[in-house]
């Protein structure tokens, strides 16, 4: 099938009509059928001959297709039985492929990757983003680059600067991990079916070294969950609910320079660190 054009929409209804297949939307199914846009996908990634890279839900591998043409060392990742067969022949072709029938969230990702380094470049099932995300960051996985196409409403949460109102948990573990750029829109249309949103592709240079020194990185994301879980609330009193006493409170905001009165959404990766590290040194202090 590699002279069918995946991304051309009669194909993909051919596709679906002829392996009976039924599109779940409650597996994310929303395939491309724009040519230009898998495409502008594949080239983000930057792959080379031979680069290992990991695909997230192929679906019926029409990006899976336009990775394996740049000679990488393609591996795809698709959690629905009933894809296997169809991708079986949509990428016999290609000896640079391997499908991985598995959940993205569940399997031993580094061994899948035979423990080199490697890219992620994929349309993302838009039902599990953060946690494929946040599992991709928090595992520490060799990962060079993600390349990821999202509701384009969480692009721009994770790449939101302090003091804007998307601005959130997400955006700091992307930002501590990772040097995120918004690359482009993509509209509906270029999805069949279409979704009911517009969606962006999000390139992440993932950083050798994080931004910020932080001592802790439990308690760092300890002061960042707390701070956005009630963000109505004052960072002073969003600590308290994080079972800080009203001493240690004002200790910590004291030692770090931090107005208790700001809210968490106006802090930076640097101020949420230096809370984080003062509070290390005051259990250290207080410790035995
Ligand atoms: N890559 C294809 C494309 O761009 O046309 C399909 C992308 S579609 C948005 C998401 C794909 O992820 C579907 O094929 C779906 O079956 C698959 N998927 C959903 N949940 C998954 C999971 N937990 N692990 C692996 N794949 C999953």
């Amino acid at each position: 099938m590699k002279e069918a054009d995946l991304s051309n929409p009669d194909v993909v209804r051919y596709v679906v009509k002829r392996f009976g297949l039924r599109m779940h939307k409650k597996l994310g199914q929303n395939f491309l059928i724009r040519h230009s846009v898998v495409d502008g996908i594949a080239e983000a990634a930057g792959l080379e001959e031979g680069t290992p890279v990991l695909e997230i839900g192929p679906g019926i591998g029409t990006l899976t297709q336009a990775l394996a043409e740049t000679g990488a060392d393609v591996t795809a990742v698709e959690l629905d039985d009933r894809l296997l067969p169809v991708l079986e022949k949509t990428l016999a072709h290609y000896d640079n492929v391997r499908v991985v029938h598995g959940d993205i969230l569940r399997i031993d990702i580094e061994e899948v990757m035979q423990h080199k380094p490697f890219t992620v470049c994929a349309n993302l099932p838009y039902y599990i983003t953060t946690p494929i995300i946040m599992k991709l960051l928090e595992q520490k996985l060799p990962i060079e680059k993600i390349v990821v196409m999202v509701q384009k409403e969480v692009a721009e949460r994770m790449t939101a600067v302090p003091g804007s109102k998307i601005y959130g948990a997400l955006s700091v573990s992307v930002q501590y991990y990772t040097e995120p750029k918004m690359l482009f829109d993509i509209s509906p249309k270029c999805f069949l079916p279409a979704p009911e949103v517009t969606s962006a592709v999000v390139s992440m240079d993932v950083r050798r070294q994080p931004p910020v020194d932080v001592a802790d990185e439990k308690r760092f994301f300890q002061v960042v969950k707390a701070a956005f879980s009630q963000r109505r609330k004052t960072f002073a009193n969003t600590l308290r609910a994080a079972g800080l006493s009203k001493e240690d409170i004002a200790s910590l905001l004291q030692k770090s320079g931090i107005d208790g009165g700001r809210r968490g959404e106006t802090m930076s990766l640097q101020e949420f660190a230096d809370v984080a590290n003062a509070w290390s040194r005051l259990c250290s202090r207080t410790q035995p």
